[in-house]
């Protein structure tokens, strides 16, 4: 068995106690692995242990990966920052991207999404720790954002997305996450339907499927601590 099948399995571990701990069903939570920085065998070798959702957040090394493994059946998920000039090229490669927090990036991906594919899956990320000159909307324009986004014709909303300011203090990890589930719920009673919270990563995991975590996205728990990248 490799390293990566065997984090894989405790990662899975993971998710399933804390699902269980908030009474939630584990298979209500998908598990993104994200795989930056990572060589294509690493995304091979968790494939082959069952893995189908990978999260990029490198326009170049994305897009080189998609390439490389094109045919496998892989769901691939854009995670990172995403630039104007950049859109065409996640429209075409990527199924979900899970960034956005500008009209206009919305606007260049749904005019450069093919007719003949499925919409592109999208989550608005919100900026719940109020950070200044962190991405992410904040909290009070995301209802105005995610109306404009679900009116484009070739995304579907499907939901929010958060990164939190790195804490050792769960109960304020807590709380930025519920704050981003009661955003959503907010945005289910103005009619939009929307499933998903893209929430919690190696280390928080736990607090985000506490607080209603539909899919989260972790890297270093499953393919091992990263090199700074040289981006
Ligand atoms: C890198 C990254 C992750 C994964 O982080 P880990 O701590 O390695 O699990 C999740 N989400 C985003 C947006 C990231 O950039």
């Amino acid at each position: 068995m490799t390293p990566i099948f065997t984090c894989l399995q405790a990662v899975g571990a993971r998710i399933d106690a804390a699902a269980r701990a908030a009474a939630r069903e584990p298979c209500s939570i998908t598990l993104l692995a994200v795989s930056k920085t990572r060589p294509p065998e690493d995304i091979r070798t968790a494939f082959a242990a069952g893995q189908r959702a990978f999260g990029e957040n490198y326009i170049q090394e994305g897009t080189e990966k998609v390439a490389a493994l094109a045919g496998l059946g892989i769901e691939w998920h854009f995670i990172g920052a995403l630039q104007s000039n950049k859109t065409a090229i996640v429209a075409r490669d990527f199924d979900w991207v899970h960034g956005i927090d500008r009209l206009r990036i919305a606007e260049r991906l749904s005019a450069q999404r093919e007719a003949r594919r499925p919409p592109l899956q999208v989550c608005l990320q919100v900026n719940v720790s109020g950070e200044a000159g962190k991405s992410g909307v904040a909290p009070e324009a995301v209802m105005a954002l995610a109306k404009a986004v679900a009116r484009l014709p070739r995304l579907t909303l499907r939901g929010l997305m958060c990164i939190p300011e790195p804490s050792a203090d769960q109960v304020l990890l807590r709380r930025r996450f519920a704050l981003l589930r009661q955003l959503r719920d907010a945005l289910v009673v103005e009619g939009l339907a929307l499933d998903t919270l893209s929430m919690g990563m190696s280390h928080d995991l736990e607090a985000a499927i506490a607080e209603g975590a539909t899919i989260v996205r972790v890297g270093t728990a499953i393919f091992g601590a990263r090199e700074k990248p040289a981006h």
